[in-house]
């Protein structure tokens, strides 16, 4: 920033530079008024494990809990003040690719009808509905029952790596700067934090298309609304091709609202409670996090016109409120570190079975449009990729240029097409236990996981029969 501008946000311009220098120069340091350089300090190690897991989404409460149960001592650390990732912070009810996952996704799901959590209207194979502040209960036990530590509203923001391998990860939190070391850390933050930090290299977005990134949603839950009613616009298995989305689209038009997202769902998780996806913000990085800021800002005001837009219809919408947006917007991409192998669209397009595969993925590629339109219409970037049923090698969870470190959820070693695909949550959470086994069993033999026979892994139960 010019230094006349630095003063004018500063709001100091023509009485201010005197003052400003006095203040900066006064610390001692090399600080100027185009930066300040952070004096150094020691940070306390506040812990020892085993096995350390960052983020707590989908991937990382596998990871976590398979750790935990496999009699590693395993720390777990989230940036927010719950766990689950995009199914609770990010109000995402519905997991898809869930039916055929066999690991610790079965247990969850099952856990979830027993306690009545379920969505009771669509109880089919291909996707599962659920109550998030369930999920949310559900996954503080069993991490606890596995003798997980866990931390909330810390943030990775730092590492310790020496001779290439990763011995501390360094968190933010109100207790300030800590650090904490372990033989195996997991990296499930989504976007790759921990592994950027490390000094992974990485990939972001879209080759063919300047790294454009897919757009964010805020996803939020809705109420006053009868499934009975309504159920003509909601995703349920009655909802032959996808029509609802079409007629839901409609009647936000007719109440005098045009979403930025063309194909907009609403997904019933009681009989009057409801998700709803209406949004897309485009051209925003998940890695900026004024673009973040911007994108939920512009998000929510959206979200308030698109329910006002529902009820100014009258009728069957018209008691329709807001019970919450979600406390994180929903982020599709950020960085693909890079692994001992890369998953492709080739190994899609041939359905790849690996040697060392750790999970099955069935969900088909799904990138949704990168930019809105001129006609404003939804276009599909798919680039005409069908793929098969296929496998996620363990080496895509193995970082390539740090040592010590596991990849897990949607951050893996993958492509653009490719990460479409396996980024669902069925697959992260498979693909996160598969880590949080194979982070134990390394870090209680002092090795890394490249070093032992894959077949001590005995990951077979988590593969699909
Ligand atoms: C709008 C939207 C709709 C989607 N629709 C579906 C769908 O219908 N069904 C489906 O199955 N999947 C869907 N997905 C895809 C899926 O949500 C993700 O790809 C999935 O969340 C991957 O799980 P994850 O655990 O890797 O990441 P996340 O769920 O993003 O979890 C990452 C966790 O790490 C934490 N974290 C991040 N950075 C740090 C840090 N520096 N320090 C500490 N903690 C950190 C976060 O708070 C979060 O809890 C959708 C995604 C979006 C955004």
């Amino acid at each position: 920033m010019e230094r006349r501008n630095f003063l004018k946000h500063a709001g100091l311009a023509g009485i201010g530079s005197t003052l400003v220098n006095h203040q900066l120069t006064a610390s001692g340091d090399n600080s100027d008024n185009e930066s300040i350089v952070e004096q150094q300090h020691k940070i306390p190690t506040k812990g020892v494990f085993e096995v350390i897991v960052c983020g707590g989404g989908p991937a990382g409460v596998a990871a976590a809990i398979e750790a935990g149960r496999s009699g590693a001592k395993t720390m777990l650390i989230e940036a927010k003040g719950c766990l689950g990732g995009v199914w609770t912070s990010g109000l995402l009810t519905w997991i898809l690719d869930f039916y055929y996952q066999p690991g610790l996704l079965r247990e969850i799901t099952e856990k979830l009808s027993k306690r009545g959590a379920r969505c009771p209207i669509d109880t089919t194979t291909s996707s599962f509905s659920f109550e998030p502040e369930a999920m949310k209960l559900l996954l503080d036990e069993l991490c606890t029952e596995a003798g997980v530590t866990i931390r909330f509203h810390t943030q990775v923001c730092s590492t310790s790596v020496k001779n290439k391998r990763l011995t501390h990860v360094i968190t933010e939190s109100k207790s300030g700067r800590e650090a904490w070391k372990a033989n195996i850390f997991v990296d499930a933050t989504g976007d790759g934090d921990l592994a950027a930090q490390a000094g992974c290299g990485f990939d972001l977005g879209d080759p063919g298309n300047n790294q454009a990134t897919q757009p964010f949603s805020l996803l939020g839950l809705l109420t006053g609304l009868n499934f009975e009613e309504v159920k003509e616009y909601t995703r349920w298995a009655g909802d032959k091709n996808s029509v609802s989305k079409k007629r839901l689209l409609e009647a936000i038009q007719k109440g005098g609202f045009e979403p930025s997202y063309r194909l907009p769902t609403l997904f019933p998780i009681t009989h009057n409670l409801f998700m709803i996806m209406a949004n897309h913000e485009y051209g925003f990085s998940a890695l900026n996090a004024e673009d973040v800021t911007k994108a939920t800002l512009i998000a929510r005001k959206e979200f308030w016109n698109t329910i006002n837009a529902l009820r100014n219809n009258g009728g069957i919408w018209k008691d329709v409120k807001i019970v919450s947006t979600a406390e994180q917007i929903g982020t599709r991409e950020g960085r693909r570190i890079h692994g001992l192998y890369t998953v492709s669209a080739e190994d899609l397009i041939k359905g790849t079975y690996h040697q060392d595969a750790i999970a099955e993925v069935r969900f088909g590629v799904d990138v949704h449009s990168i930019q809105l339109e001129k006609d404003h219409n939804n276009v599909n970037y798919n680039q005409g990729i069908k793929s098969k049923p296929y496998t996620i090698p363990l080496r895509a969870l193995i970082a390539k240029d740090v040592n010590g470190l596991l990849l897990a959820g949607r951050c893996i070693s993958g492509d653009f097409i490719a990460h479409s695909s396996y980024r669902v949550t069925g697959p992260a959470s498979t693909i996160g236990q598969a880590a949080g086994r194979v982070a134990a069993i390394a870090a209680i033999e002092n090795k890394l996981p490249q070093e032992i026979e894959f077949n001590r892994f005995n990951l077979d139960s988590f593969k699909q029969k």
